[in-house]
């Protein structure tokens, strides 16, 4: 089974993928842990990639799909299944990533989009405190009551980091919209999306996904 994962930040993705791989056998496929792969094994495509790396910018499309065609091809030859998580986040990349598993003869087999409302999101972005004290990072998710102290060390001194600010989550909402909306829609249009509600526990959530994944 080939499977793309989608979700906002907060959505929970990255931990249901964690779990189905488990359930159903299959890999994860991190780009950013084949990308340190190849440079480290200093192969042809990992010197190109560690070219961008080294001055700060990010790694072509057509390098980034090359690593994953190797890999995949691999994967293929092996009857091993996956998990794509991370990637593709671009329409442009979407294509190319379809384009090259044409060409191997290995389509996709879904788009699983864990889909969980904005304010929730925000709510569960949001709830994460730091000590000043201790730097325990302790979560309030129902909002921090006004008399919380840390539950490390007892010190009423708590604040919020710029990362976990309303401000800099909308921010990366904004981000998330512009470059998965089209990438949803993509998906869509050719049948391979599927909505899963990412509301309730972890559990119910992988089970939902499954009852998906088994009725393919
Ligand atoms: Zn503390």
């Amino acid at each position: 089974m080939r499977l793309v994962f989608l979700g906002a930040p907060g959505s929970g993705k990255g931990t249901q993928a964690d779990i189905l791989k488990e359930r159903l056998s299959l890999t994860k496929l991190s780009t950013g842990d084949l990308l340190r792969a190849e440079t480290e094994k200093q192969s042809p495509l990992g010197k190109k990639a560690a070219e961008y790396m080294n001055q700060g910018k990010l790694v072509p499309d057509d390098i980034m799909i090359d690593i994953l065609k190797k890999k995949v091809t691999e994967f293929e030859k092996e009857g091993i299944g996956y998990i794509l998580d991370g990637f593709p986040r671009t329409l442009p990349q979407a294509r190319a990533l379809d384009a090259m598993l044409e060409k191997i003869e290995a389509p996709l087999d879904a788009a699983i989009l864990i889909d969980v409302p904005e304010e929730e999101l925000l709510r569960r972005l949001t709830s994460r405190w730091t000590c000043r004290n201790c730097g325990a990072t302790p979560s309030f998710p129902g909002g921090k009551p006004d008399d919380a102290i840390c539950p490390n060390c007892g010190s009423k001194d708590l604040y919020q980091r710029e990362d976990d600010t309303r401000e800099t989550i909308l921010k990366r909402f904004d981000v998330y919209r512009k470059n998965t909306y089209p990438l949803i829609d993509y998906y869509e249009k050719n049948g391979l999306l599927h909505r899963i509600s990412g509301e309730g526990e972890i559990e119910e959530i992988t089970q939902r996904i499954e009852t998906v994944l088994k009725k393919m």
